[in-house]
C-alpha cells in the first residue's frame, strides 16, 4: 500500500495553501486563524449551548424568517447549538490526480431570533463572549 498523498487546503477567506492528510477535520487556516469546513463536537471550537456571542453590526446571518440579512447593530445572543460545517476530499483527475479538499462550510452558530426562527452565522463572523463548557 502506497503512503496516501496529501490533500491541498485553500482557503476561502485568505487564499492560504495548506496541506492535510486524509481525513482530517478541525481545520484551521495557518494563513488567516479562521475555522473552516468541518469540526467535530468537543473540540474546542464549537459553541454549546447557553454560550454567549456578540453579533456585531454589519454582520451577514441567515434567518429562516426573513432569508439572508445584515446585521443593523451589535447584539449579544444567547447560542441554542452550532451546525458542524462540511468539506469532503476530493481528486481532480483532471489535474494529474491532485487531491484537495473542497470546504462547503464552515460551522455555524445558531440561536433564536424573532418568531422563534433560526438565525444562523459564520462562526467566524461572531465574537465569543462566554463559552460555556
Ligand atoms: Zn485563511
Amino acid at each position: 500500500m502506497t503512503e496516501p498523498k496529501e490533500y491541498k487546503v485553500t482557503c476561502a477567506y485568505c487564499k492560504f495553501v495548506f496541506y492535510v492528510k486524509y481525513l482530517e477535520y478541525n481545520l484551521i487556516c495557518n494563513g488567516c486563524n479562521k475555522i473552516i469546513g468541518y469540526h467535530e463536537d468537543n473540540k474546542g471550537v464549537l459553541l454549546k449551548h447557553g454560550s454567549l456571542i456578540v453579533v456585531p453590526r454589519d454582520t451577514e446571518y441567515h434567518s429562516m424568517l426573513s432569508g439572508d440579512m445584515v446585521a443593523k447593530r451589535s447584539t449579544t445572543k444567547k447560542v441554542h447549538h452550532c451546525l458542524n460545517g462540511s468539506m469532503d476530499w476530493k481528486t481532480d483527475f483532471l489535474d494529474e490526480g491532485r487531491r484537495f479538499v473542497e470546504i462547503y462550510n464552515n460551522p455555524t452558530v445558531r440561536w433564536v431570533g424573532s418568531g422563534k426562527y433560526w438565525c444562523s452565522a459564520d462562526i467566524n463572523d461572531v465574537i465569543v463572549k462566554y463559552r460555556r463548557e
